[in-house]
């Protein structure tokens, strides 16, 4: 029997959470518990029968209560409030609980629905959940926002062959007798919504005892030597994270267990589930003798999904606009842990350029965000993830701890992370307890840095003509509003005597250069030398002449500072940029500066030179890039070169020298290929070789031995025809947000589709791409809006392509602020290449 009942009208209810109700809900709620089953059919598209028991004290009782449910109503088949059957009100993907059934205390709702299946990645024999920042509401009924931390207490009942992995210990597995298999977890920790999980399917497991810790490894890779060779260093790297976790902030591991699972082409490098991390399969199992940028790159990945059960798991954002301060100090825990792992890396080098160019490419674009921004719905949070959050902020922290000190630094955090342990904290609580152990003006200084956008340029200016006086370094604010950040950096000075630096400390006013530099022409000079700096820096030395006087990290500075100045449309000519970034490949061994310096060279050959001097270098640059890959002193560095070339070869004679190398004819040495690798020439030779490409992709087919490799090639497959109906077609059909499934297969295919041999063809597919953004950013995880668009316009450089992104915009001026901004910061490179072409 069911009893109706009136709703009160005092409930406000809002599509998404809106920060008032998310405030209004904290103000009311307390100790909530989920005891959660969920019933997974072994067939991805038979419904997932699924109950909720919801417990809570409820601190009044004066209104209705709004559980996020983003489902078809008709999906829910009951629901019971404090005992009582009663009709579903449901408004606006919230069920409304009424007042007149709920207490002042204690309360229980029971629910038993179909689970929404949008967040839960159902493959053929595997799914796992992906929830951040507001996608458990897709999945189940509950109260889905950050600060209303609860436990959850999990029971999957799944096919009897099926492994399952939860945020909690695995307690008691019961056989159904009917091929089925019930797995009840713990209840979890107190946690947050967006970091509860689960993953199932056919899995292999491996478990082990590393430093006193049990760790349990879920994957689904086929080769068993590639397993074999990775399984020690990503055991090892996790014990060792966690234990200078536990060392840094001084409180042990806060939760009961602690496992991880590798996924297939998972949307993101890792995801921070408490005690179930997720990672991209291929960012932890390497190749064999991976490149050193690999090796460090999985080890700051696992230092800092580690570093977020401290920095986010433990002590979390009360609201999603703080979401970069649990991003910020996982980047900055991960640079500190991986530091003492790599003694042979030039750690201040591998700050530079891990996190300048990707903060720089949004903050010179006319879409750059600031690092704090407002948040009124939830359903936005996906949105404030970018370079920004993960680049930029972790630089300004580095600003921070110069400010504060290392030690003060860490004493504040331990003492936030106490004060809010299984909590919540905002960047303001942090600058407070900061603030307390410093002089100058804390929030002040957090204002510049965290509340706006861009970076200030940097100018050099005579001080005084009549005496030889050194020039004087001000900041200027592009954006004309006068602000300027606060910062210190050094200055090198190159001369016939020697090398000389200083420390500069610049804000609002023109600060002294150093005596030293006094003459024009006697000397060169490198602002930010010791990467520390922010901003357009004035590029003064020639990189390449002056290069083997340089230390590791100036080198990259000075590459930085000269990229910058190439795309500013200042000084530097871009021709003989492009002969220098070739040149020093030939002769740069570190293979960070190495990676650094081929990652510039794809924009500046394909975009920024024009085509009548790109033609003119086409012999040069494969000849010269070709040399670097034979002459490497090592199979992982060969490679890291290959790769290089391999997507810029395109004369005859290089693409049938990478048909030799993928078919086998020719053998190089030190370049060992895996099937990864294979898997990516094909693709490229399927483009460069039109009338080959069918039967280059069925002779990769043939010979993949993972399912997992093989799903994805054949999806690609049709972005790699020579056929443009077929890729007419295949486009067409990323309309439906069915086919968009597995993101990165579709950013792949996006990319193949614009490929810079295919840009007249392509270039038609620039607006519809745009038109479907705003479809993509509901329907697609976090990173999906940047990467389709980055896929989408990366590589055109034509004044049509760039006009067609303007006039997009211009005629939606209500248009989503947010993807507004993605739009320009990803379009950058297209206004900056279109501008150059059209002179
Ligand atoms: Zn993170």
């Amino acid at each position: 029997m069911k009893e109706t009942v009136v709703v009160e009208p005092a409930v406000l209810t809002e599509a998404g959470v809106s920060l008032e109700l998310a405030r209004s809900r904290a103000d009311r709620l307390r100790g909530i518990h989920y005891t959660l089953q969920f019933d997974i059919p072994a067939d991805e598209q038979v419904p997932i029968e699924s109950s909720a028991t919801i417990s809570f004290e409820l601190a009044s009782n004066h209104a209705g209560l709004q559980l996020d449910f983003r489902q078809d109503p008709a999906s829910i088949h009951s629901l019971n409030v404090n005992g009582t059957v009663t009709d579903i009100v449901f408004e606006n993907e919230h069920i409304v609980l009424p007042a007149s059934l709920l207490r002042q205390g204690h309360n229980e709702v029971a629910l038993s629905f179909v689970a929404g299946d949008s967040s839960l990645n159902r493959n053929p024999d595997f799914l796992y959940t992906l929830f951040v920042p507001d996608r458990a509401r897709t999945a189940f009924p509950l109260f889905d926002q950050p600060d209303l931390k609860a436990r959850y207490e999990l029971t999957l009942v799944i096919p009897a062959q099926w492994r399952a992995l939860a945020n909690a210990p695995l307690v008691q597995t019961n056989e159904r007798g009917d091929g089925r298999t019930e797995h009840r977890f713990a209840p979890t920790e107190p946690i947050s919504s967006y970091l509860f999980s689960f993953v199932t399917g056919e899995f292999s497991s491996i478990t082990r005892q590393v430093q006193g810790r049990p760790m349990t490894m879920l994957h689904r890779e086929t080769d068993a030597a590639k397993v074999a060779r990775n399984v020690d260093a990503i055991f090892e790297q996790h014990a060792q994270s966690l234990a200078w976790l536990e060392d840094y902030t001084g409180i042990d591991y806060p939760f009961e267990k602690f496992d991880f699972v590798l996924i297939p082409d998972f949307p993101y490098g890792g995801m921070e589930h408490v005690g179930a991390i997720q990672y991209r399969a291929a960012a932890l199992l390497l190749d064999a003798d991976p490149p050193l940028t690999d090796r460090l790159r999985r080890a700051q990945l696992i230092a800092h999904e580690t570093a977020h059960m401290w920095f986010g798991n433990l002590v979390t954002m009360q609201w999603f606009d703080d979401v970069w301060t649990k991003e910020v100090f996982a980047n900055f825990m991960a640079d500190k842990i991986v530091n003492p792992v790599f003694p042979e890396v030039d750690h201040e080098l591998n700050f530079l350029v891990s996190h300048y160019p990707p903060a720089y490419a949004v903050d010179r674009s006319q879409g750059a965000n600031p690092i704090r921004q407002a948040l009124p719905n939830l359903n936005q949070a996906g949105q404030l993830y970018g370079s920004i959050i993960y680049h930029k902020a972790p630089i300004m922290m580095r600003q921070l701890e110069l400010i504060v000190g290392e030690e003060g630094l860490r004493a504040g955090l331990g003492d936030y992370l106490e004060q809010f342990s299984f909590g919540n904290a905002t960047w303001p609580d942090l600058i407070e307890i900061l603030d307390a152990r410093i002089d100058i003006d804390l929030a002040a200084w957090s204002d510049v840095w965290v509340n706006t956008s861009g970076r200030p340029h940097f100018r050099v200016v005579s001080s005084n003509a009549q005496e030889p006086a050194p020039p004087l370094l001000g900041q200027e604010d592009p954006a004309g509003m006068g602000r300027s950040w606060p910062q210190q950096f050094d200055v090198l000075i190159l001369s016939a005597a020697g090398v000389d630096s200083a420390t500069l400390l610049t804000g609002q006013a023109e600060t002294s250069m150093p005596p030293g530099i006094v003459a024009q022409g006697q000397n060169e000079w490198l602002l930010s030398a010791d990467g520390r700096g922010y901003g357009l820096f004035p590029a003064g030395m020639d990189a390449l002449p002056a290069w083997d006087r340089l230390e590791p990290v100036q080198k990259g500075v000075a590459l930085l500072t000269d990229y910058d100045n190439v795309l500013a449309g200042s000084v530097l000519d871009i021709e003989t940029y492009f002969l220098s970034l070739l040149a020093i490949a030939q002769r740069e061994l570190d293979p960070l500066l190495l990676k650094h310096v081929l990652g510039q060279m794809p924009y500046v050959y394909h975009s920024l030179l024009s085509d009548a001097q790109r033609d003119a270098l086409v012999t040069a640059t494969e000849e010269s890039l070709w040399t670097t890959v034979v002459s490497q002193p090592d199979t992982s560095l060969t490679k890291l070169v290959f790769r290089h070339y391999s997507e810029l070869a395109a004369s005859p004679g290089a693409v049938q020298r990478l048909f030799e190398i993928w078919s086998g004819k020719l053998a190089v040495d030190r370049l060992v290929l895996e099937e990864e690798d294979q898997i990516r020439l094909a693709e490229i030779l399927a483009i460069r070789l039109p009338k080959q490409s069918p039967a280059i992709i069925a002779r990769q087919l043939a010979s993949i031995d993972n399912p997992d490799r093989r799903r994805r090639l054949e999806f690609v497959a049709p972005s790699l025809s020579a056929n443009q109906a077929i890729r007419d077609a295949f486009f067409a059909s990323l309309g439906d947000a069915a086919n968009r499934h597995t993101e990165n297969w579709v950013s792949d295919a996006v990319a193949n589709l614009h490929h810079p041999s295919r840009l007249a063809q392509s270039e038609k597919y620039v607006l519809p791409g745009l038109r479907l953004l705003e479809e993509i950013q509901v329907t697609g995880d976090i990173f999906f809006p940047t990467d389709w668009l980055e896929a989408t316009l990366m590589n055109h450089k034509s004044e049509s392509a760039a006009r067609t992104v303007r006039q997009f915009l211009a005629q939606r001026p209500d248009y989503n602020p947010q993807l507004r901004m993605k739009i320009l910061q990803q379009a950058d490179r297209l206004f900056r290449a279109a501008a150059l072409n059209d002179v």
